[in-house]
């Protein structure tokens, strides 16, 4: 192959690694949950909704409060065990997404979305896994508050973990949606899609929903197929990432591309097509000349592109 100018080290998968130790044991023991909560150390995210709420520093904001400071902010809708961080509980406090919008008032807080706290580093890279795992089980439970086999209101058991019905005594688990996203290639090129959502200049892999009855196979030829109108072949795995935009878990894959004529689904994408190793290269690095981009860092996407331009994917 021919010598490539150096990425630089790998960067860290957003919301990934997570060193907290869910301690899933624990989450029926309401009395050792409560007690964790007077724990020295203890500590919480506050969310409220897509808001989370950070105490202002340089060069990072602090997004870990004491579970006294919390309360202050509002009593909790719900507060969700996390689990374990060296020994020390982490809770997820969760306000009514208002409350916690009203703090932005606030000149000592630092309140926006996750998106942002992920893609401009706002936060040490470790509080991002249990900010997802708190900001996707608050959202379950706002969305779930009812029975769904009955309509009776539901109540919030087991660390936040599960809902259980009083009347038809119907237990809820939070649910995460599994999305497969793949890059197509054929060797010298790969395939990217640009969303109407996107800014203007970025592309990146398809994705889509994986449907009941599918495999994670079968959702990266259909999707493939719907969007662009490519057939592959064989579809190899490569990393996962949970996204809680609510609550999803994208399964990053890459695909062996057997067509070439690109049929765009006006409907999902605003275009699709085929790049080059070398432009992909100079996306990457930020020196495309007309200004494309991949994804940042933070997304699964950047990372199933550069391991493509890196040679790493074997089909066989
Ligand atoms: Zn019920």
């Amino acid at each position: 192959m021919s010598s490539r100018p150096d990425l630089g080290p790998k960067p860290r998968l957003g919301y990934s690694g997570s060193r907290i130790e869910r301690a899933a044991e624990l989450r029926a023991n309401d009395v050792a949950v409560g007690a964790f909560a007077r724990v020295p150390g203890a500590g919480a995210y506050v969310i409220g909704g897509e808001w989370i709420v950070m105490r202002r520093g340089a060069p990072l904001n602090e997004p870990l409060f004491t579970l006294t400071e919390a309360e202050a902010f509002g009593p909790a809708v719900e507060t969700i065990f996390l689990g374990l961080l060296d020994g020390a509980p982490r809770f997820g406090h969760g306000l009514p997404p208002q409350t916690a919008e009203a703090l932005k008032s606030r000149d000592d807080l630092h309140v926006t979305d996750l998106r942002s706290v992920a893609v401009q580093g706002l936060v040490a890279a470790d509080h991002l896994p249990p900010i997802a795992e708190a900001k996707a089980v608050l959202h379950w439970h706002a969305r779930h508050r009812f029975c769904s086999n009955c309509g009776a209101a539901t109540g919030l058991v087991c660390g936040g973990w599960r809902r259980d019905c009083p009347q038809c005594k119907a237990e809820h688990f939070p649910r995460t949606d599994p999305v497969v996203i793949m890059l197509a290639s054929d060797g010298e090129r790969c395939l990217l899609g640009r969303s109407p959502r996107f800014v203007p200049t970025m592309w990146s892999c398809l994705a889509g929903y994986v449907e009941p009855g599918e495999s994670i196979e079968d959702a990266v030829h259909r999707e493939t197929r719907e969007e662009a109108g490519i057939t592959c072949g064989k579809v190899v795995y490569f990393a996962s990432q949970p996204w809680p935009f609510p609550t999803s878990l994208m399964i990053g894959c890459h695909a062996r591309a057997l067509t070439h004529d690109i049929v765009v689904d006006r409907e999902e994408l605003e275009d699709a097509r085929w790049f080059s190793k070398s432009e992909i290269e100079a996306m990457l690095m930020r020196k495309h000349p007309q200004g494309l981009t991949t994804p940042p860092p933070v997304a699964i996407a950047h990372h199933i592109i550069r391991a493509w331009l890196e040679d790493e994917i074997n089909f066989d």
